[in-house]
C-alpha cells in the first residue's frame, strides 16, 4: 500500500501518563510499515463526557506515515493498549493508562464495524484539534472536507430504521433528537449533548401536522432545510431524518397515542389534541430508531413530562434526557417562533423570563405560598400591554402534577416549576412559552 499520512490521538490518565504516551509512540515506531513523523506537545484536560470520578488526561497527537491497511493500524493500536496494561473497560470512560484513537487516515472516510474515520467526535475536542493545529493541520478546512459538514440525509422511514438498527447491531449507543427544524442554538445544545453521550446521533426534522390545530401556524412554520443541515453538520449529527408526512403517516395510518388528563391542561387545554400529536410522532420515531437515549428541551417542560409518561406506559426501553433551556443574552428562551417577532414584540417578550425570575426571587426571599408566588409573576406580565396571558401555573417539579393552594412542598424537590404561555400582539401575533424552577439549583436538571 502507498504510505499515507495518519494522525493518532493518544491519551492517558493512569500511571505515569507522559511515560505511557512516549512508550506507545516508541512501540508504534517499531512496527514495520509505520513511521512516526512527529508528536505534538502534551496537554492536560479533564475527562470529556460522562464517566466515573477520575483524574485528568494527558493528551497528544502523533503524525505517522503508514503503509498498513487501516484495519491493521487499528489492530496495532489495540495491541499497544493491551500491552500497556489497559484492561478491557468495565465501564464506559473508565480511567486508562493509554488510549489510542485513529483520528485521520489520509483523506479517507471509513465507517466499518470497528473503525470510523475521521474519528466521529474529533472536531469538537480541543485536546485533539489544538495538537493537530500545532502539527500544521488546517483543522477547519479538514472539517469542512471530511467532518460532519454534510450529515447523511434520509427521507424514507424504512431506510432510517435500517440505518439505526445497523448501528444497534454493531453495539453502538444511539441518541435521537426529534425537532421541527428552523434550528437554533437550543436545538444545537441537544445535538451536542447527544454527541458527547452517544456513539451515533440521529436528528429528525419534521413539522408534524398531527400536533397543529386547524387554526395554527402549520403552513407558516419556519423552514430552512439547508441551514438546518449545516447546523447538524457543525454539531456532529450523523444522520438527519427529514420525512415527508406520507413517510411518517402512510395511507391507512390511523393509530394515535392518547396521553391522559394531565395532557389536557396548560398547553393541552389551549391546543386540544396537541399532545396526542406529539406523543404519536415521538412514539413512531422511538419505534423506528430504537435509540438508547432521546433528547428533549426543558423549554417545553410539559412536553417532556408527557413523553416521559408515554415512554414509561408503553415500555420504550430508553432514557429521556432533559436539557436546560438556552436563552439569548436578554433572557428570552430561544424558539423557532422567535423568528416571527418584530422588534417591539421581541422586547415585550422579555416579560416572560422576567416574571418567572421575579417569582423565583420572592421564593428565595422566603415566600412559600403558591398563590402569592403566582401573583408576583402575574403582576409582572400584567405590566406589559403587548402580552396576553394564556396560562401561568405553578406545578410540582418532575411530573408537573398540580400543587394545592397554600404552602409549597419541602424535601428533595422543594418549591415547584412555573410555566407560562402568552401571546404577543404585534405585526403578527406570536405565542411563546417559558418555564423555570423556583429553585435555581434545579434548573437544567
Ligand atoms: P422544536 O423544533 O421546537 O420541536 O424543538 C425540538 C426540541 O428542541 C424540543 O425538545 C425542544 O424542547 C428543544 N428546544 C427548543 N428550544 C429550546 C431551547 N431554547 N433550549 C433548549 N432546548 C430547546
Amino acid at each position: 500500500m502507498q504510505p499515507e499520512t495518519v494522525y493518532l490521538g493518544l491519551g492517558a490518565n493512569e500511571g505515569d501518563r507522559a511515560a505511557n504516551i512516549h512508550r506507545a509512540v516508541e512501540r508504534l515506531a517499531s512496527v514495520p510499515g509505520l513511521m512516526v513523523v512527529r508528536l505534538s506537545s502534551l496537554r492536560e484536560s479533564p475527562l470529556w463526557g460522562e464517566g466515573p470520578e477520575q483524574g485528568p488526561y494527558l493528551n497528544a497527537v502523533a503524525e505517522l506515515r503508514s503503509s498498513l491497511p487501516p484495519a491493521a493500524l487499528l489492530a496495532v493500536c489495540q495491541a499497544i493498549e493491551r500491552e500497556l496494561l489497559r484492561r478491557p473497560a468495565a465501564v464506559r470512560n473508565a480511567p486508562r493508562p493509554i488510549d489510542l484513537d485513529v483520528l485521520l487516515h489520509g483523506e479517507r472516510r471509513i465507517d466499518d464495524k470497528d473503525l470510523t474515520v475521521p474519528h466521529p467526535r474529533m472536531f469538537e475536542r480541543p485536546f485533539v484539534t489544538e495538537p493537530l493545529r500545532e502539527l500544521g493541520v488546517d483543522v477547519d478546512a479538514l472539517q469542512h472536507r471530511l467532518g460532519g459538514a454534510t450529515p447523511r440525509q434520509i427521507v424514507g422511514a424504512s431506510e432510517f430504521a435500517s440505518v439505526c438498527s445497523e448501528w444497534l447491531e454493531r453495539g453502538l449507543r444511539v441518541g435521537l433528537v426529534p425537532t421541527m427544524g428552523a434550528l437554533h442554538e437550543g436545538h444545537c445544545s441537544l445535538f451536542e449533548r447527544a454527541r458527547r453521550e452517544c456513539d451515533r446521533v440521529a436528528a429528525t426534522i419534521f413539522v408534524n401536522p398531527l400536533q397543529f390545530g386547524p387554526n395554527e401556524d402549520l403552513a407558516a412554520y419556519p423552514r430552512d432545510l439547508p441551514g438546518d443541515l449545516r447546523q447538524c453538520g457543525r454539531t456532529g449529527v450523523d444522520v438527519v431524518f427529514t420525512p415527508h408526512p406520507a413517510d411518517m403517516y402512510p395511507a391507512g395510518f390511523c393509530s394515535t397515542v392518547e396521553v391522559g388528563a394531565e395532557a389536557e391542561t396548560m398547553e393541552g387545554a389551549v391546543r386540544p389534541g396537541h399532545f396526542r400529536g406529539v406523543a404519536t410522532v415521538v412514539a413512531r420515531l422511538f419505534a423506528l430508531a430504537r435509540p438508547h437515549r432521546a433528547y428533549f428541551g426543558q423549554k417545553d417542560a410539559q412536553q417532556v413530562a408527557v413523553i416521559r409518561r408515554m415512554a414509561l406506559d408503553l415500555g420504550f426501553p430508553l432514557q429521556i434526557v432533559e436539557c436546560p433551556t438556552v436563552r439569548d443574552e436578554h433572557g428570552l428562551a430561544l424558539s423557532s417562533r422567535n423568528a416571527y417577532l418584530d422588534d417591539e414584540s421581541r422586547r415585550a417578550a422579555l416579560v416572560l423570563s422576567a416574571a418567572l425570575r421575579a417569582a423565583r426571587a420572592a421564593f428565595a426571599d422566603g415566600e412559600r405560598d403558591r398563590d402569592a408566588l403566582l401573583a408576583v409573576a402575574q403582576q409582572t406580565i400584567a405590566a406589559e400591554p403587548r402580552a396576553e396571558l394564556d396560562y401561568l401555573e405553578l406545578r410540582r417539579e418532575g411530573d408537573l402534577g398540580p400543587l394545592p393552594a397554600g404552602p409549597l412542598p419541602t424535601g428533595p424537590l422543594p418549591g415547584g416549576r412555573l410555566l407560562v404561555a402568552a401571546r404577543f400582539v404585534g405585526m403578527r401575533p406570536v405565542r411563546l412559552l417559558d418555564n423555570m424552577s423556583l429553585d435555581a439549583a434545579l434548573e437544567g436538571t
